[in-house]
């Protein structure tokens, strides 16, 4: 039983169907998102999807982003291609977050077309000798359902990890960002650029379509803002005017670090930001779910057909550990994009870009640098 039918649990189920495992999803919207949230899709994830049988799809929606670059007053400080030796696939797809989360649910219901059941809100999981009750309310009733192994993959606000009584402690970062898509105004469609100004960062990826992710760092929580806002900021710092009639979305977030103490408890394993959510910044976090999953089918698969008692044997506790330590990785390198993003003093910032380019020239730098922000 998967209780969460976002990126994460969609592609966990289609893992464990192709497998030859029952499964089920339970998730509470009642109708797919429409938000595109999550745009990132890193080398070694797509690499993963490819296993699902949904990459090729993917890729056909996307925007293949084979270049970041770094500007500071509008002079060029840094330069990564991801078109280089051993980088597999020569890009970073982009894919806004319902787009991905609809070529999964297909693919997952072409594999079963009863696997996801929607509008089903989990509230309690409980833990028998042999199986686990999980129950769930369905428009007013409460519906209970039997399962060898139950998968929390409810995200950041995890019942299924609050159930269980699983600490996790929140970090709150003191950063604030605005961010909105808009129609792309230049020409680096395939290019991302990450504008280091003294006011703060401005970032920008390509978008399929014709548009554009905008992302600027501001002072504090923004609440009620307009696209001319963020557009009016983005211009301040950049010289560039995103249109804000061509706005198809705008958002604004705080970024939280919250790591789950453990993430295997009984017959119950917490993945995706049910047990590691960390700061979009770098757009890691979805990546990063999808790799627990990858990682976890196989012990699933293992474990169903060997009739374990759950999850709790050396292997499960051994994903659990690899699974806790690239959540940390992803989290400190999440920090240290936040960090470079902060505003800075005018003569700070030139101290920083003559640095940034003297490191960025060098091409192991570069290489490692690439490595770093492609998460392999
Ligand atoms: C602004 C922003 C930009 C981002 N950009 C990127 C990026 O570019 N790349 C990247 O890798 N990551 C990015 N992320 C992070 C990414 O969105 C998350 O890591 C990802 O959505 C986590 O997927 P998930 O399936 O674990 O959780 P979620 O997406 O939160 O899905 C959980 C699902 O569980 C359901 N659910 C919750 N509680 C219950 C319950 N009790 N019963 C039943 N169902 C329940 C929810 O409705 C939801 O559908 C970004 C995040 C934000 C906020």
């Amino acid at each position: 039983m998967i209780v969460g039918g976002g990126p994460v649990g969609l592609y966990l189920g289609i893992l464990l169907l192709q497998r030859g495992l029952s499964i089920a999803v339970l998730e509470q919207r009642a109708t797919a998102p429409a938000h595109s949230k999550a745009i990132g899709i890193h080398p070694p994830a797509l690499e993963a999807l490819d296993r699902a049988e949904v990459a090729r799809d993917l890729v056909a929606a996307g925007v293949k982003i084979d270049r970041g670059v770094a500007l500071s007053n509008g002079r060029e400080i840094a330069r990564l291609s991801f078109d280089r030796p051993g980088m597999q696939p020569p890009f970073i797809l982009s894919v806004p977050q319902w787009r991905t989360e609809a070529v999964l649910e297909r693919r997952l219901r072409a594999l079963d077309p009863g696997a996801l059941v929607r509008g089903a809100r989990v509230g309690r999981v409980e833990h028998r000798s042999t199986h686990a009750v999980v129950s769930a309310d369905r428009a007013g009733s409460l519906e209970k359902f039997e399962a060898r192994f139950v998968i929390g993959a409810d995200g950041a606000r995890s019942a299924v990890r609050a159930g269980l009584g699983i600490r996790a402690p929140e970090r709150v970062h003191p950063d604030a960002y605005l961010m909105g898509d808009f129609a792309d105004p230049g020409t680096n469609r395939t290019t991302a650029v990450l504008h280091l100004e003294a006011a703060g960062v401005v970032e920008s990826f390509p978008l399929p379509e014709g548009m554009r992710r905008w992302v600027v760092r501001m002072p504090s929580a923004v609440i009620g803002a307009a696209p001319e806002d963020l557009s009016a900021i983005v211009h301040a710092r950049t010289g560039i005017s995103p249109d804000p009639r061509t706005s198809t979305m705008l958002s604004s977030f705080t970024p939280r670090t919250t790591i789950a103490r453990n993430s295997v408890q009984g017959r119950t394993v917490l993945i995706g930001d049910a047990a590691h959510e960390v700061s979009p910044i770098g757009g890691q976090g979805m990546n990063l779910g999808w790799l627990d999953a990858a990682a976890l089918a196989p012990l699933l698969t293992a474990a169903s057909a060997r009739g374990s008692a759950g999850p709790g044997a050396a292997d499960f506790l051994r994903y659990e550990a690899d699974r806790r330590r690239a959540a940390l990785t992803a989290a400190r390198r999440a920090h240290v994009n936040m960090l470079l993003g902060r505003p800075l003093p005018p003569d700070v910032v030139k101290a920083r870009d003559a640095l940034l380019r003297s490191l960025f020239g060098a091409p192991p730098v570069a290489a490692w640098a690439t490595r770093r922000f492609t998460m392999q």
